[in-house]
């Protein structure tokens, strides 16, 4: 399936110049949803996964799907003190200043199977981060998973260089 009609682009947001892929549009719609989650999960099938590792907040949406279809845990990664429970964090750099993202300290066990969803990678920052986290804790990511590539800013590329298996479905 084309999943590039289901995807919204939003001129002048969050701020003038950017571009904005709004993938809500995708998620409103029954087939283009389910066949995003069908083609993400793929390569695996037959796989050792433990946890599926969303990243807040469209990361959820689409990792609690695919977690439910490779009958896997979930764990939520999260922005800066939203948790309840003790947690581990880890800084990445945004565009001006940074940010961070948490997870409870016990979310992962160690050797645990991870792999790690959002909707989209620009720069790899905040999955860079979440895969640090994640083995910081003692999980091995083995992939990650996101319905959109922008290649131009050298993400997926950055993961794959660590040697994770990167999948995503539009460019
Ligand atoms: P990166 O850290 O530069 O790879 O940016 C990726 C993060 O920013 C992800 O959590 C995305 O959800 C978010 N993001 C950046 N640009 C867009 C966009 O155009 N649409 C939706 N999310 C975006």
């Amino acid at each position: 399936m084309d999943f590039k009609p289901y995807i919204r682009t939003i001129p002048d947001y969050p701020k003038k110049g950017i571009q904005f892929r709004d993938v809500t549009t995708l998620f409103g719609n029954p087939r283009a949803f389910r066949a995003a989650v069908d083609a993400l999960v793929q390569p695996y099938a037959g796989v050792r996964i433990d946890k599926i590792a969303g990243i807040e907040a469209r990361g959820f949406i689409l990792g609690g799907a695919v977690a439910h279809q490779l009958s896997t845990g979930f764990v939520p990664v999260r922005k800066k003190g939203k948790l309840p429970y003790k947690t581990i964090h880890e800084e990445y750099d945004l565009e001006y200043g940074k940010d961070q993202v948490e997870i409870h300290v016990d979310a992962v066990k160690p050797g645990e199977h991870v792999v790690v969803v959002d909707d989209l990678i620009a720069t790899g920052g905040t999955a860079f981060a979440a895969i640090k986290l994640l083995e910081r804790a003692g999980a091995k990511v083995v992939g990650c998973l996101f319905v959109i590539d922008l290649p131009e800013l050298g993400g997926a590329d950055k993961i794959r260089a660590l040697g994770k298996e990167v999948t995503t479905l539009v460019e």
